[in-house]
């Protein structure tokens, strides 16, 4: 692996501008709200939606004597977190106040971790257009979110929902690793994975569980870092890529025009698809940070912080590369059922003690072809794993061929019931009795003396024959049985 600062993306991802090629440099701040009943420093709950103002406490509405207590289980999940993307924990952190004015910020100052965050560097691998990548991480800390101000319920009138006040954030910063709004859409895709895999964020991006701040600043490629401009609060991943090729190309055009780049901070326009100015850049300094003195510093246990590491569960890459060794899959094949940590331990249901192959095969074309084209998830797919595990049985002992297979799977789904009922119930059974299929196979060569003519020259056309048999018996018949006996009836070998 390349040393991160120096990475140069390949010429593919350059940008060609007037005056030569531009590369894009990104580094990403995401926002991801910790997975847990109550908020960081209070017991509200941090459940997403309900009425306004409905999960708010006095700490939320910072309501003047009120006090932050530590929420242990939100630490808990930031060192999850951080012990999955391989990062160094830090025994100890501060928390620091972080001091601005919004209407949607009561206290005055958001609580945040400064220069000692709870989680120090770390990396994540990112598999990109079949190239693997490695993202560095900076830091995750832990802070509060700010409350939502809402401008569109009334012409003249903004309100505030502080239901969202007090949730606990983990803040993760990447280095700028990132060459492409490809490789930047796929490493938040893959944070988002880890995460999901460790319970520790939903990754719901339309209700805001996952946003990211974007970094963007273009260089010759190989020379030094550009100034960059930080795109706030992206929160889709289509978005995000739309926003940096925007932005690289607005940076680009000012340079090649002799001027120089503002650090400033940007907004996306989703529905203009551009980038507008906000604000210049604010520096650390403008926020007054020190120390919040209602808080002592976060002390961690090193056997409480190995407890948590011994409950990891199996990360996406150690599971991709065991189904690969243990299924004989193809990265491809394991990276699409991987994707979920439920599809992943389904298709280890219906894999055990069969072909792991044929398993894949079944479960990524017929199950997930299925559930996305009737928009369901896994947790509510009406054929089970044991009823699929059913399937594959069948055709593997040669009860049923693939064909009558695919009839079985949609009656499972629609109607439910035991596979290998269903086919003796209904008389799927493949055909395998030589009389019955000899007999199909003479009708069909005595009905086509003419094909029969040219199969003698032509031996591939013997496919057409397996396939007229197959039609004549309800696709019942074993496929290789009528492959044997035509090529001795037609005498070719
Ligand atoms: P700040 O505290 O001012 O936000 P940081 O040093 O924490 O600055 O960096 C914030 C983010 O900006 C990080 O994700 C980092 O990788 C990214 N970044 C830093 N320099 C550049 C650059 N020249 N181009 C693109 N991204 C950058
Ligand atoms: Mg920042």
């Amino acid at each position: 692996m390349m040393d991160s600062a120096k990475r140069v993306a390949e010429k593919k991802d350059w940008i060609k501008g007037a005056t030569g090629d531009w590369e894009i440099v990104i580094g990403m701040e995401v926002h991801a709200q910790v997975l847990a009943k109550s908020k960081l420093f209070s017991g509200a709950s941090a459940e997403f939606g309900g009425p306004p103002n409905d999960n708010v406490s006095l700490v939320d509405a910072a309501m003047p004597g009120m006090l932050p207590v530590i929420n242990e289980f939100c630490v808990e999940q930031a060192v999850r977190t951080g012990l999955g993307l391989k990062a160094q924990i830090n025994r100890r952190s501060i928390f620091d106040r972080k001091n601005y004015f919004y209407p949607d910020l009561p206290q005055g100052y958001q609580i945040s971790q400064y220069k000692q965050p709870v989680v120090g560097e770390g990396k994540v691998l990112v598999d990109v257009e079949g190239r693997s990548i490695e993202v560095g991480i900076e830091r995750l800390h832990l802070e509060q979110d700010a409350g939502k101000s809402l401008h569109d319920q009334h012409p003249n009138m903004s309100f505030v929902d502080l239901n969202r006040s007090g949730c606990a954030l983990m803040e993760i910063v990447s280095k700028p690793d990132i060459r492409s709004a490809e490789e930047a859409k796929a490493y938040v895709t893959k944070l988002r994975q880890i995460m999901r895999y460790l319970d520790t964020c939903d990754g719901n991006m339309e209700q805001g569980s996952l946003r990211a701040d974007v970094n963007v600043s273009v260089r010759r490629p190989g020379g030094d870092f550009g100034t960059r401009c930080e795109i706030k609060n992206v929160n889709s991943i289509r978005f995000m890529g739309q926003a940096i090729d925007y932005e690289a190309r607005r940076q680009i055009g000012i340079l090649e025009d002799g001027g120089t780049i503002d650090q400033e901070t940007r907004l996306f326009d989703a529905r203009k698809g551009e980038t507008r100015s906000m604000r210049s850049k604010e520096e650390a300094h403008d926020y007054r940070y020190f120390p919040d003195p209602d808080l002592l510093p976060l002390e961690l246990d090193q056997a409480w912080i190995a407890r948590i590491g011994d409950t990891l569960p199996e990360l996406p890459d150690e599971k991709i590369a065991r189904f690969m060794s243990d299924y004989s899959l193809t990265a491809y094949d394991a990276s699409v059922l991987t994707a979920e940590r439920a599809s992943a331990d389904f298709f280890e249901q219906v894999a055990r003690g069969r072909d792991g192959k044929m398993a894949a095969n079944w479960v990524i074309n017929e199950l997930f072809g299925r559930l996305n084209k009737e928009g369901k998830a896994i947790e509510n797919t009406p054929v089970s794993a044991v009823q699929l595990g059913e399937i594959v049985d069948l055709i593997g002992n040669g009860t049923i061929s693939g064909k009558i297979a695919k009839d079985v799977f949609e009656i499972v789904w629609t109607e439910g019931g035991s596979p290998a009922a269903i086919v003796e119930a209904r008389g799927l059974r493949q055909v395998t009795d030589t009389g019955a299929i000899a007999r199909a196979v003479d009708e069909i060569i005595a009905a086509n003396p003419d094909k029969v003519e040219q199969v003698k020259a032509k031996p591939t056309m013997l496919g057409w024959f397996v396939g007229q048999v197959m039609k004549s018996t309800g696709g019942k018949a074993n496929p290789q049985a009528v492959s044997d006996l035509l090529r001795e009836k037609l005498e070719i070998n």
